[in-house]
């Protein structure tokens, strides 16, 4: 079981990047932002309460957030035992943590975690760009300056938590898709 963490600013490309590591490492993607986004659409109980925080850019509480991910790791189990792409979780300290006991619970661990280096002016146009046609309640300008706060404040600490157990690998997230692709699977290809 090999699980790695996909870790970035919003709009760093991480769920791009996702989609071709899922398909050559047989991994399965877990996109904790689709997840919710489909709960809105689907106007669920979790939905409802999701679609508030989205839309301002601010992060889901973190015991709902790490019940969300539980539940979907056990009604998952099947499609996960190969291993989990993790794309936008965890974005905090205590949801980092307890995605380790989750993954040493089945006797696994996160053996990764890739950081897509991006610099902030560049992750605001790409998201401004983004949302002319993604359709995403935060995709504009007020909730992008929120989501850059956010993660500065929140989820890049995370890069120290990782660094300090030798599992960061920083990642320069600028260039095409491809050249970020083959950096990235230097490091899952080392981490095997
Ligand atoms: P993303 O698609 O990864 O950019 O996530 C979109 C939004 O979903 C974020 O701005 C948060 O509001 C919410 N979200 C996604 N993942 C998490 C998480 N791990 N913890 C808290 N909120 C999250």
């Amino acid at each position: 079981m090999h699980n790695i963490v996909i870790f970035g600013g919003p709009g760093s490309g991480k769920g791009t990047q996702s989609v071709k590591i899922a398909d050559k490492y047989g991994l399965f993607h877990i996109s904790t932002g689709d997840v919710l986004r489909d709960h809105i659409a689907r106007r669920t109980d979790i939905g409802k309460v999701a679609d508030s925080y989205i839309s301002q850019g601010a992060l889901i509480p973190d015991r709902l957030m790490i019940k969300i991910l539980e539940d979907l790791l056990v009604s998952r189990k099947e499609e996960t035992k190969h291993g989990v792409i993790f794309d936008g979780f965890p974005r905090t300290l205590p949801q980092a943590e307890e995605l380790d006991k989750l993954v040493e619970s089945v006797g696994a661990k996160i053996a990764a975690v890739v950081g897509l280096e991006v610099p902030d002016e560049e992750l605001a146009a790409r998201m401004i760009r983004r949302g002319i046609d993604s359709g995403r309640s935060d995709d504009n300008e007020q909730a992008i300056r929120h989501r850059l706060a956010v993660y500065h404040k929140q989820t890049q600490p995370l890069q120290e938590y990782y660094a300090a157990s030798g599992r960061y690998h920083a990642i320069k997230g600028v260039g095409t898709i491809e050249e970020i692709f083959d950096s990235i699977c230097a490091v899952i290809d080392a981490s095997k």
